[in-house]
Formats: structure tokens, C-alpha cells, sequence
């Protein structure tokens, strides 16, 4: 039986839509190709609330919240976000270029925004994470690679390492690796194995 179509160009049928204008093209003849997982929570441990939707729209209030003065003014955006609930935002097409990764490289490519599609987990890096976020992401990763010539999954840990640590030691990198059938090889050395 034929299943309803899941992607709408570059956006997933199933995601709440919320667009950011915090994006751009990709670099003509760019293959998608990684799958970049982060970690965020605003204010940091605090859940549930709009204050993701609303930095990545540019519509959050500074003045909110004395964490918030670290971060003042600044621009990004990320594909998807996967709240505590295993609720699904999508704020960039996976078709365009979303900012998250920043100064980043991963097995010797570098800038990962052109070529990845980033993800953020609702939550407080080096915490765990819960167990509707992991199948929301393994459910996501399959229509991305249904889709996208995808050959890795990574954390933002790994591609900017010693100037980002999420998602952290809280991720389970073995239970998404066994949630999305994936061999050992799309993830970063040394990751699956236990200590
Ligand atoms: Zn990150």
C-alpha cells in the first residue's frame, strides 16, 4: 500500500512546522550527508517551554531571563528539534543550509552546516535523555535517509571538539545505534563502546 507522502521538499509532513529565517542555500551540489545531534534546553534544564521556537525565529526576549544575556542577539537555527515529549518541530527545510554547527569539521570536511542536518534534543548536556527522544530520532533518521545519501550521525560534540560538548555523556549513542539499524561505522570512533 502506498504511504502518505512523508516530505514535502525539504520539510517532513509529520514535524510542526515553524520557519526560521535563520538559513540559507547549501553550496550548489552539496550532498546531505550527515546527521549532526545536539542538546539545548532555555533557560539550560528548564523544559517545555517556547523558548527554543523562539530563538531560533528571533523572537525570543532577552531580557527574560538572566541566562539569556549570554546568548543575546545571537542568530541560529537548527532542522529539528525532538522535545522531552518526542514532539517534533522543524524550522529549516533539509534542503537549505540551517546555522548550528558553527566552526565545525567532521572526518576532515569542514564548515558541517553546508552538508549536515541538524537536530536538537530538548535537554541539558552531560543529562540523559528519555526514551520517546530516541525513537523520535531513530523515526527521523529513517525518512532523512530515505531521502538524503545520509553516511553519518554524529554529536556536535565530535565535530567541534574542545568548543562544544553536546549532547554529552548523557546520550546513548549504542540504544540509536540499535534503534536505527545503523552499522558501526556511520558513528564516531570509539563512541559504542562501554567506558
Ligand atoms: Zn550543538
Amino acid at each position: 500500500m502506498p504511504q502518505a507522502a512523508p516530505w514535502h521538499d525539504g520539510w517532513l509532513a509529520h514535524a510542526r512546522r515553524c520557519e526560521s529565517p535563520n538559513a540559507g542555500p547549501r553550496p550548489d551540489a552539496t550532498a546531505v550527508e550527515l546527521v549532526l545531534v545536539h542538546s539545548i534546553s532555555l533557560p539550560p534544564g528548564e523544559y517545555g517551554g517556547d523558548a527554543i521556537e523562539r530563538l531560533f525565529t528571533n523572537r525570543l526576549d532577552w531580557d527574560a531571563h538572566p541566562y539569556y544575556q549570554q546568548i543575546r542577539g545571537i542568530e541560529v537555527s537548527a532542522h529539528f528539534l525532538v522535545r522531552r515529549d518526542g514532539g517534533l518541530l522543524q524550522f529549516v527545510s533539509c534542503d537549505a543550509r540551517a546555522w548550528h554547527a558553527g566552526a565545525s569539521c567532521w572526518r576532515g570536511r569542514h564548515d558541517c552546516n553546508d552538508y549536515s542536518i541538524g537536530i536538537e534534543l530538548e535537554g541539558l548536556e552531560g543529562e540523559r535523555f528519555e526514551a520517546v527522544q530516541y525513537d523520535a530520532l531513530a523515526t527521523l533518521i529513517a525518512h532523512l535517509r530515505a531521502r538524503y545519501p545520509i553516511t553519518a550521525v554524529a554529536g556536535h560534540e565530535h565535530v567541534a571538539p574542545g568548543r562544544k560538548r553536546d549532547p554529552g555523556a548523557g546520550f546513548d549513542w549504542a540504544r540509536l545505534q540499535a534503534l536505527t539499524h545503523l552499522p558501526a561505522r556511520y558513528f564516531p570512533e570509539g563512541i559504542l563502546d562501554p567506558g
